[in-house]
């Protein structure tokens, strides 16, 4: 069970929350001028790092308000939430806070978010 702080009501359980996919992902500009395939990787393709993930969450039985969080997808542990019109964080913010659960290396074992 995840306990997720709402920028807007505080700390709550998880079943509250509704998950909106990865945060941060920028629609085209011009999609009549881009091909199929770049529209199809707009809509259908996402980031699966382990490690550092941005999400967007809505507080469905709650204040009904969208925000992002940070997320170690190796542990589960939300690390940041900060609202729709703050700034994203950059990864550096976060470097020393992954763990891994089991002792595994941050190079290898495909985390391909940290460089080598
Ligand atoms: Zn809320």
């Amino acid at each position: 069970m995840l306990i997720i702080n709402c920028p807007y009501c505080g700390p709550r359980d998880q079943c509250e929350f509704t998950n909106g996919g990865e945060a941060h992902v920028t629609r085209p500009k011009n999609p009549e001028n881009i091909s199929d395939q770049m529209w199809a990787e707009y809509v259908f393709f996402r980031s699966n790092p382990k490690g550092i993930y941005y999400e967007r969450w809505v507080h469905s039985h709650g204040c009904k308000k969208w925000f992002n969080s940070v997320r170690d997808t190796s542990t589960d542990e939300i690390i940041k939430v900060y609202k729709i019109i703050d700034k994203k964080p950059l990864p550096k913010e976060f470097k020393n806070k992954i763990k891994t659960p089991s002792g595994e290396p941050k190079v290898g074992s495909g985390n391909f978010t940290v460089k080598k």
